[in-house]
């Protein structure tokens, strides 16, 4: 076992704080990594915060992770010593079922394992990236461009993934109408990408400050969401609609603004449920649908293309002892766009 320290939540909505821990030693399949840094994602709050049940303390957040391999173990081939790295949402599933052979681990059949708060295959709870190191089976570690800043990489291994993923299956294209609701973490990601493969991308936004920004990132149309006449001007306009809002909300004119066949995809996890009236989906066909991170393979072929072509996230860099005040700000959509702990003030 290896000492490592981090950053935990000791009980539900309790302050994270400093908290020692072991890691397990590498085993042969086994990759440890020093993390440079680890984004802060809406699910690490939710989750402290036991918004959707079952949450497991003392828990080290932390599922965007980027850093340095120091070491491999024996039958490791695909990463040395001094390789960057990184780590999402999933560290090891079951590797037999259909979902897992096709790649799309996160759907595994017989439970994936988190990064953190879950219960590893040897039964021991698995810590996040809010920490020095972390050692995961090589299968699950990702291959990092030397190319990028790596504290705006951390961000593209969720909040990247998981609006990569969407895009790609709902088949996102040049001239298609994709919104984004919420412009955070996943919104900017899902901005950059839409407007990378072509689409013509509107934010759905309940900030109207974020205009600009919103513009910058590449979207061409700006809504506020309380402007009802604004709502109006895109009734039955949109193919698809990337749904990244982390509260719970009544669908009803998001949905009526999606044309015949189109589809609204959830992303977000609020934690009560959200409204929906059936007419609204019957009267054009629509469709609502979800979609959860991205596989491994998936989330290599995303860091490749945001490697070739220069996509990184937005992100602030913070210090480990700010995460406490970074929560309350996220809470109050008050990050441009990623909040990114850089782990050599832990
Ligand atoms: P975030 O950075 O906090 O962004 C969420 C955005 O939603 C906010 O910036 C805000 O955008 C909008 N919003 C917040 N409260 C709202 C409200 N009451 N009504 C309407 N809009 C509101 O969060 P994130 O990290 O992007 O995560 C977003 C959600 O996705 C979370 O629920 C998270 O758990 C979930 N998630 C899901 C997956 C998955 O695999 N499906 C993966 C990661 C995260 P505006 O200011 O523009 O309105
Ligand atoms: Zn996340």
């Amino acid at each position: 076992m290896t000492e490592s320290k981090g950053y935990a939540a000791p009980a539900a909505h309790a302050p994270l704080a400093p908290f020692d821990f072991q890691r397990r030693d590498v085993g042969p399949h086994d990759v440890r990594i020093e993390i440079l840094f680890c984004g802060v994602c809406h699910s690490d709050v939710h989750q402290v915060r036991n918004e959707w049940g079952g949450s497991i303390f003392p828990m080290v957040p932390g599922h965007e992770i980027v850093g340095r391999v120091t070491e491999v173990g024996a039958h490791v081939t695909s990463f040395k010593p001094g390789d960057l790295a990184g780590v999402g949402c999933l560290v090891d599933s079951c590797q037999h079922c259909d979902e897992c052979a096709e790649g799309l681990e996160q759907y595994c059949d017989n439970g994936s394992v988190g990064t953190y708060g879950a219960v590893d295959k040897d039964g021991s709870i698995t810590y996040g990236g809010y920490s020095n190191n972390i050692v995961v089976t090589e299968k699950f570690v990702l291959h990092v461009s030397e190319k990028l800043d790596l504290a705006r990489v951390a961000p593209l291994l969720c909040a990247g993934i998981t609006t990569w993923s969407p895009l790609r299956q709902w088949n996102a294209k040049a001239g298609d109408r994709v919104a984004v609701m919420g412009l955070g973490g996943l919104g900017h990601m899902a901005v950059k990408f839409a407007a990378a493969m072509g689409c013509e991308v509107t934010v759905l936004s309940t900030s109207p400050s974020k205009e600009a920004d919103a513009k910058a990132l590449g979207a061409h149309k700006f809504v506020v969401t309380k402007d009802a006449e604004a709502m109006k001007s895109v009734r039955n306009y949109f193919d698809l609609i990337i749904n990244t809002v982390s509260a719970a909300m009544d669908l009803t004119p998001y949905i009526s603004s999606l044309r015949l066949d189109g589809t609204m995809v959830l992303l977000g996890v609020p934690p009560e449920a959200p409204q929906l009236h059936a007419f609204n989906l019957i009267a054009k066909r629509r469709r609502i649908a979800g979609s959860l991170i991205g596989g491994i393979k998936e989330t290599q072929e995303m860091l490749d293309f945001c490697a070739e072509n220069n996509v990184m996230s937005d992100v602030e860099i913070i210090r480990m002892d700010y995460i406490n005040e970074a929560y309350e700000r996220m809470m109050k959509s008050d990050v441009k766009y990623r909040f990114v702990i850089d782990l050599a003030t832990l």
